[in-house]
Formats: C-alpha cells, sequence, structure tokens
C-alpha cells in the first residue's frame, strides 16, 4: 500500500484496458439534461406527466378513459382488448411523432459529457425513446475518432431501424450494408407487462451484448431510472446480467438520482449484497464528470493499490467544441 497520490497527467496518459463501465440511464436523465425542453422548449415527458406532455388526454377522453389514470395500466388493458386497435394506432403515432421531433440544442449538453467521459469498452444502455443519445453519439464520433462506448436501446428507439436478416443497425433512414434493403423500424417497446425481447434482432442483441456488458462491468452508474412496475423483468434481467460473473461483494453502484435516497436504497439494494450505493443528486458531482474516460483508474488505485487519485474534472463550459477538444484529448491515449 502507498500514499502517493496518482496525478491527474499520470491517469490521462495510461489507460488500462480492463473492465467496462456500463451506465444505466432512464427518462430522468433526459429530464434533469434538458430542463427547459429540447431545442425547440419541448418539454421531456416521464411517466407521470406522460399523458399530459403528449397531449394525448383528449384522445383518451373520446374513448372513456381517464386521463388522469395511470398511462402503464391504460396501454396495458388497451393491448389486450381487440376492439381498441384504432385508439392504439392513434397514440403510437403520436408518442413516436413527439419523440422523433425532438431535437438537441447546439450546446454542449449532458448527453455528450456523458458519451466522451466513456470509453469504446464502455456501454450505457437505456429504456429511453427519446433520440438524444443517438444524436449525441452521432456528433461525438469523428472528434473521438469513434473511441465512443456501445449504445444499447433495450426497449427500442424513434431513431434507430435494423436489418431483419443482418446483424446490422443504424439510422432509421439508412440501409443495410451487406444487402442494400432500407432498415425496418425497430418497434417501441410499450410498458406492458410481457414484453417480448427477443422476436426483434435488433432488441434481441441488444439484450445480449448489454447483458454481456454488464457482467464483466467493474462498476455501474445509474441515472435517472426509476425502475417503474411496468420494468420489473427488464430491471431481473439486468440483475441477472451484473451477477453473471460475480457475488458483487465489491461492487461499486453510482445512482444519480434527486429522489429520496431511503427510497433509492429500496429500489437498488438488490444489486448491491454489501450495500455500498453511492449516490449524487447531480451529474457534475459523479465519477464520470471527475475522471472522464479512467473511471475505473478513479476506482482501482485506490481500492486495490491504496493510491487517491486526483481528479481532472470536464471543464464547466456549455461549448460543445471546447468539451470535445478537452475530451478527444485525453482519448489521444487510448487504442483505437
Ligand atoms: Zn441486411
Amino acid at each position: 500500500m502507498s500514499d502517493t497520490i496518482v496525478s491527474a497527467t499520470q491517469l490521462r496518459q495510461n489507460p488500462q484496458d480492463g473492465s467496462p463501465h456500463v451506465v444505466l440511464l432512464g427518462a430522468g436523465a433526459s429530464r434533469a439534461s434538458f430542463p427547459q425542453g429540447d431545442a425547440n422548449g419541448r418539454i421531456l415527458p416521464i411517466m407521470c406527466d406522460f399523458v399530459e406532455v403528449l397531449d394525448l388526454a383528449g384522445s383518451l377522453r373520446d374513448a372513456g378513459i381517464d386521463p388522469k389514470e395511470n398511462f402503464e395500466v391504460v396501454y396495458s388493458r388497451l393491448v389486450s382488448d381487440r376492439l381498441a386497435g384504432d385508439l392504439l394506432q392513434k397514440l403510437e403515432r403520436r408518442i413516436n411523432s413527439y419523440f422523433s421531433a425532438l431535437t438537441l440544442p447546439t450546446t454542449a449538453t449532458h448527453y455528450d459529457r456523458l458519451l466522451l467521459s466513456l470509453r469504446s469498452k464502455d456501454a450505457i444502455v437505456t429504456f429511453n425513446w427519446d433520440p438524444f443519445l443517438f444524436d449525441a453519439y452521432r456528433r461525438n464520433f469523428e472528434v473521438t475518432q469513434g473511441k465512443l462506448p456501445g449504445i444499447y436501446f433495450l426497449h427500442g428507439n424513434v431513431r434507430i431501424g435494423c436489418c431483419p436478416d443482418h446483424d446490422e443497425w443504424g439510422d432509421r433512414h439508412a440501409a443495410c450494408t451487406t444487402c442494400r434493403n432500407p432498415y425496418w423500424d425497430v418497434p417501441l417497446l410499450y410498458p406492458i407487462e410481457k414484453k417480448d425481447y427477443s422476436t426483434n434482432h435488433y432488441i434481441a442483441s441488444a439484450w445480449r451484448e448489454a447483458k454481456d456488458s454488464l457482467g464483466s462491468a467493474l462498476t455501474l452508474t445509474i441515472f435517472g431510472y426509476g425502475a417503474p412496475d411496468s420494468d420489473a423483468d427488464a430491471v431481473k434481467l439486468l440483475r441477472d446480467g451484473w451477477f453473471g460473473r460475480s457475488n458483487r461483494e465489491a461492487e461499486h453502484v453510482e445512482i444519480i438520482d434527486t429522489a429520496d435516497r431511503q427510497m433509492l436504497y429500496g429500489r437498488w439494494e438488490s444489486f448491491t449484497p454489501t450495500l455500498h450505493l453511492h449516490f449524487e443528486s447531480e451529474f457534475r458531482n459523479s465519477r464520470l464528470w471527475r475522471w472522464p474516460r479512467r473511471s475505473c483508474e478513479s476506482l482501482f488505485y485506490p481500492s486495490i493499490m491504496g493510491q487517491p487519485c486526483e481528479d481532472f474534472p470536464l471543464p464547466n463550459t456549455s461549448s460543445l467544441i471546447e468539451l470535445q477538444q478537452y475530451c478527444s484529448e485525453i482519448a489521444r491515449h487510448e487504442q483505437p
């Protein structure tokens, strides 16, 4: 053991290969990242104000449904009602068009910061339908020479399509590079009790790869994900992945969330047998923000070598270019 501090320069210049940092991203992260809405002031819904924000109340009322009822419950009931086909289609069209139209501001956002703080060995898994992660990925790809984390949309996304025959996916309007056929839309999986994760080619492979990353992860960050009851099966699958190769007795789980801590303990204690949960209410205090692209090193040196690490936080700037320059300079020391 040694008390020598590992300097920021040492950390930046000597990235370790190794286990991934996995981030589970929820709708709360989008709301926290865009408190004033998207580039055009459109508000990001969370489940409790979903009907209001997407203006679905009229359609529900016309069908004799109380718009104040929990939307997940309503949706679940409509799916099992064969006579509700027209209303379902109408709701789905509205949901698709609302989320598709959302636009990233031109300034640096938390989605840029999140992607630029992670490396190609890392992964972000999300149930979010909004396009921000996909759009931020595209605008940061070149500046890092593609050294960005894997991104997995476990409930589909409004921006993506996939080839039904080949292991390819991307922009919904693009084509498969193998067979040249246009991509098929990846369906949005709605809040119903029994979700089907195996029929769609993309969804099946996203789950497989997400569970694989979770199994080998050194650390997990859960950012703004409320784990609603309708996602109970999904959360169980994620937990199975997390415990797939380890009993997690030396786990490191960080929760970025503004909810009450006791409640958060209750929500996530099954991921941490020794209850070492670390809470932050703001992304700017997180491990990723303090040690961009070296978050796993910032855990390794103190816990294995007894050496604290000097931090080198992301610049406090709204300039996307400044943020990209800061992170691409760190990425320069990493293998392609
Ligand atoms: Zn194809």
